[in-house]
């Protein structure tokens, strides 16, 4: 694909005539999308049903339809230049129909392989021959023949329906064939991925953006710490993982990027396990066509933040290689702190309270980047925080204090 560079209108733009992107989606990766793209000078056009959606409360307009709603989507064309997505489950076919007259970054075929983990893996396992990464042993369940043949080794194993899951939802732990036999049964034998249950050492993230000409810029590797299926915190700084696992990681990603001819910006999760003989080895786990929670840190550490990266990609912009200038951590800020840590579902419905802000910005390096929701929920994704600091100490060190104050469980050692 080729994509022209769009320049962000300049003073001689007629009212009208601006340049303008657009995205499909407007939770608060389409939030922090618009916001980047805005402070380049672009007007920003969201589409999304929600009339509160975080995107759709800033952009200067909303397009309030389904996403395949036809009128809604021939208004996106009419209104933009070029056209992002910021999650994976939008459908692929409304992206086909835009890219007939639009650029559109991703692509709809690039966003149809990581909307189906069944063709995820299958992809992953092309690129292993030229990365050395491998996707976890697995076998794909469609019929009630492919679940007999599974083979024994694979369990104790993961059942993942191929489309729709995310964190850790459509994900069941299966230890025997009869408790497999039932998992699929009560997913309603959808189509699943069974992937064999490692044993995880760490598990990271890696983020780069790529252009239409092929440039990539590859972001520094992130661990990451889930909690409940949720990602929890990321740790961004020297030490935080192996180097050669990250170089690795790296390679793996911009490999993965480049075979799909990816235009945009695209994430990678990784595992880390321990081999037999207690060597570490790298996994490839999923992947995301679009900013990831675990790039968030970028907007306070680095250069170029990912979200300014997926503007550039679209817009056919530069993308050199960001440069990290903070150690930092980002901590997800879900619904949960708005609520006393005891408090029972009905209780927490009627009480919701600010978390203790103030407390949190006291401490140096802290930067908070609420998305704008109405209506704190156990589990919601609410915002996050940033931590920079001039040393790896000092951000652990503030990390630890922001933890304490919001309550949250410490870090590892
Ligand atoms: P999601 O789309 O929900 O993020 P993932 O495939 O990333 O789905 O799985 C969610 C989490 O479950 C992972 O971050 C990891 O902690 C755990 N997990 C997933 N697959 C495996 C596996 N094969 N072995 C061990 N843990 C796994
Ligand atoms: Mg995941």
């Amino acid at each position: 694909m080729s994509l022209k560079t769009l320049l962000p209108g300049g003073p001689s733009v007629k009212a009208g005539q601006q340049t303008t992107l657009g995205v499909m989606g407007g939770g608060q990766l389409g939030r922090m999308f618009v916001q980047a793209a805005q402070a380049m000078g672009y007007f920003t056009v969201v589409l999304d049903p929600d009339p509160s959606s975080p995107a759709g409360l800033i952009s200067h307009h909303h397009i309030k339809a389904a996403y395949d709603d036809e009128q809604g989507l021939a208004q996106l064309v009419q209104r933009c230049d070029a056209i992002t997505t910021e999650f994976e489950n939008v459908p692929a076919a409304a992206l086909a129909t835009l890219a007939a007259s639009r650029t559109v970054a991703p692509s709809a075929a690039c966003v149809a392989v990581a909307q189906d983990r069944a063709r995820e893996k299958a992809h992953f396992e092309q690129c292993a021959s030229i990365s050395g990464v491998s996707p976890a042993p697995h076998t794909i369940i469609t019929t009630d023949a492919s679940l007999q043949a599974v083979p024994a080794d694979l369990l104790p194993g993961i059942l993942k329906t191929t489309r729709m899951g995310y964190d850790g939802k459509g994900q069941v732990r299966v230890s025997t064939r009869e408790q497999l036999a039932a998992a699929w049964d009560d997913l309603d034998k959808v189509p699943c991925v069974l992937e064999k249950m490692l044993k995880l050492r760490a598990e990271c993230s890696v983020i780069v953006a790529r252009g239409a000409d092929g440039q990539v810029a590859s972001f520094p590797v992130q661990k990451n710490t889930h909690n409940d299926g949720i990602l929890a915190l990321t740790e961004v700084y020297d030490g935080a993982l192996d180097a050669t696992l990250a170089q690795r990681a790296q390679a793996s990603t911009v490999a993965i990027a480049n075979h799909l001819h990816y235009v945009g910006v695209l994430c990678v999760e990784y595992f880390v396990v321990e081999e037999a003989g207690g060597a570490l080895d790298l996994v490839v786990n999923e992947m995301a066509p679009r900013p990831h929670n675990s790039g968030h840190y970028t907007q306070n550490a680095c250069d170029v933040s990912q979200f300014e990266a997926q503007v550039r990609a679209l817009a056919g912009l530069p993308l050199p290689t960001p440069r990290q200038h903070s150690p930092s951590t980002m901590v997800n800020l879900l619904g949960d702190l708005w609520f006393a840590p005891n408090a029972t579902r009905a209780q927490a419905s009627q009480q919701p309270v600010s978390p203790p802000w103030a407390a949190v910005l006291a401490l140096p390096g802290t930067h908070l980047h609420l998305y704008g929701k109405l209506g704190a929920r156990p589990g919601r994704k609410m915002g996050h925080l940033n931590i920079t600091g001039s040393s790896v100490a000092q951000v652990r060190e503030t990390t630890a204090q922001v933890l304490a104050v919001l309550g949250l469980p410490t870090l590892d050692a």
